[in-house]
């Protein structure tokens, strides 16, 4: 994109990594107010693999995951859906995400997205150096989660207080399976992929 004076400013790409089974509006929420306060060009959504976080409980398949998104994120000329981490395969690395993101977008400047609940798991994450080389983190208010980030660098994580959406999937999956509504807690498309895949039925996890 241009910059002042003819100058070409790098590309500043927001990058969304998670689950996203299913997708559900704090998702995109987070997405869309991390983007416009970031100024961001684009913000990228990146289904997981295997979540490293999640490697004793089922998860969906990731084509199930990855389809919820691209629907989810369609309307949205600045959302779009890498498949990086579901083509990887195996256990997701946050790390290998950037790197690819990194290689495949050379000069864009990362922002990585994350909730209250996610970022406290950071120190634990794999190359946590290499994540803030690669990274600007922006760490996003989520209800029933308390943000802490005592301990991380100040210079490479912000705080930024998004509109408060009391959504988890886990929430979602357990009113599909227990015959309750999803609708406008997810978008509608999502709602119709999760009936037509009959995905979250009978009793959950
Ligand atoms: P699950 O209950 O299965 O863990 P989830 O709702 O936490 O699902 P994830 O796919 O695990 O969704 O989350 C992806 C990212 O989105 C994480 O960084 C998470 O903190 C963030 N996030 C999820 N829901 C919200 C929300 N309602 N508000 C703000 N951030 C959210
Ligand atoms: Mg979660």
């Amino acid at each position: 994109p241009p910059g002042p004076l003819g100058t070409q400013r790098s590309l500043r790409l927001g990058v969304m990594g998670g689950t996203f089974d299913p997708v559900h509006h704090g998702h995109l929420v987070a997405a869309s107010e991390v983007a416009a306060r970031f100024d961001l060009d684009e913000v990228v959504f990146v289904p997981t693999g295997q979540p490293t976080f999640k490697q004793h409980q089922q998860v969906t398949p990731a084509e199930h995951r990855y389809l919820m998104t691209v629907i989810a994120t369609a309307s949205n000329p600045r959302f779009t859906v890498s498949r990086v981490d579901v083509d990887r395969g195996g256990l997701t690395y946050t790390v290998d995400t950037l790197r690819d993101l990194h290689r495949e977008r050379p000069g864009a400047e990362l922002f990585f997205i994350t909730g209250a609940d996610a970022i406290e798991q950071i120190l634990r994450w794999k190359d946590v150096d290499e994540l803030f080389r690669l990274a600007h983190f922006v760490a996003v208010t989520r209800p029933g989660h308390v943000l802490d980030l005592e301990g991380l660098p100040r210079d490479r994580v912000t705080m930024l207080e998004v509109p408060a959406l009391s959504i988890s999937s886990t929430g979602v999956r357990e009113r599909a399976s227990n015959g309750l509504p999803v609708w406008y807690l997810v978008p509608d498309g999502v709602v119709q992929y999760i009936n037509k895949h009959g995905l979250y039925e009978g009793p959950g996890e």
